[in-house]
């Protein structure tokens, strides 16, 4: 089931995307938005009568976390290499607040602190209930389901401030979406599911799923050993290599095999 929050110009509601999807998750041109009653992460699925085509709605972000997004730094043994760094021992943590979130079509925003705004497209996983110390075992039982998000990063600051929260907490620097999915698990992406980041319609990103060093389970039990998680809390799952720069006025296009497309123009701030 693929869950979206959308606007038709009234309050956000939350509806599911039905109608047949290409390989890489793109809805057929008829799909249509079934509303839903209340945020299903709090009430569950309940369908309302309420039909849009997807065409005529406006996506936002599908969830907002209501806690944290917590990054996965160096994930990728090739990311690791083209950042001269080695791949970490145990998972490598950090925050984006969630004020940095936001939706489909949204506009990032090049901030004035920095000359070297990167993206990096990344598997997203959504929490879906309270939990903390969850061995591997029990993941998929606290996931909620899938999305994509792009972990905007300011490169020069991250490298000159040493811990990562200005260069990775700018607002607009965590785009997320189009909707999440919650019919795949972790044995799916250990498999290999496609990521790729298009700049302007140029490949710039092409890797896979297969090549997480910590796969999901293990990032839930670790995540989950710090630090409670919450409904709607979001860990990102780290970049394939070939992150690079974006400008004002490029578009940026993260993709991954069955969870679609999530793209966001570059703004001045
Ligand atoms: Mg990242």
């Amino acid at each position: 089931m693929r869950i979206a929050r959308f606007t038709t110009g009234e309050e956000p509601q939350f509806g599911v995307v039905t109608g047949e999807v290409d390989e890489f998750g793109q809805p057929a041109d008829d799909s249509v938005v079934v509303a839903l009653a209340g945020d299903p992460l709090y009430v569950g699925i309940k369908l309302l009568e309420e039909q849009h085509r997807l065409a005529d709605v406006r996506l936002l972000a599908p969830v907002l976390p209501r806690s944290k997004v917590v990054g996965i730094g160096r994930n990728y043994a090739a990311h690791a290499a083209e950042m001269d760094s080695d791949v970490p021992d145990e998972p490598l943590m950090f925050l984006k607040p969630n004020t940095s979130v936001v939706g489909p079509g949204d506009p990032i925003f090049y901030p004035r602190q920095t000359q070297e705004l990167h993206f990096e497209g990344e598997l997203a996983l959504v929490i879906g209930r309270i939990c903390r110390d969850v061995p591997p075992e029990q993941a998929t039982d606290v996931i909620f389901g899938y999305t994509i998000g792009n972990d905007v990063t300011a490169r020069d600051l991250q490298r000159s401030d040493v811990q990562f929260t200005r260069a990775k907490g700018f607002d607009s620097f965590c785009p997320l979406g189009p909707w999440i999915e919650t019919d795949l698990d972790p044995h799916d992406f250990a498999e290999g599911r496609a990521v790729q980041t298009h700049l302007n319609g140029d490949l710039k990103q092409d890797g896979s799923t297969r090549d997480l060093i910590f796969d999901i389970p293990t990032l839930v039990a670790h995540v989950s050993s710090v630090m409670t998680l919450l409904p709607g809390d979001v860990i990102l799952t780290g970049t394939p290599a070939g992150v690079g720069p974006m400008e004002v006025g490029d578009e940026v296009e993260v993709s991954i095999a069955g969870l679609g497309t999530l793209t966001n123009p570059v703004k001045a701030r």
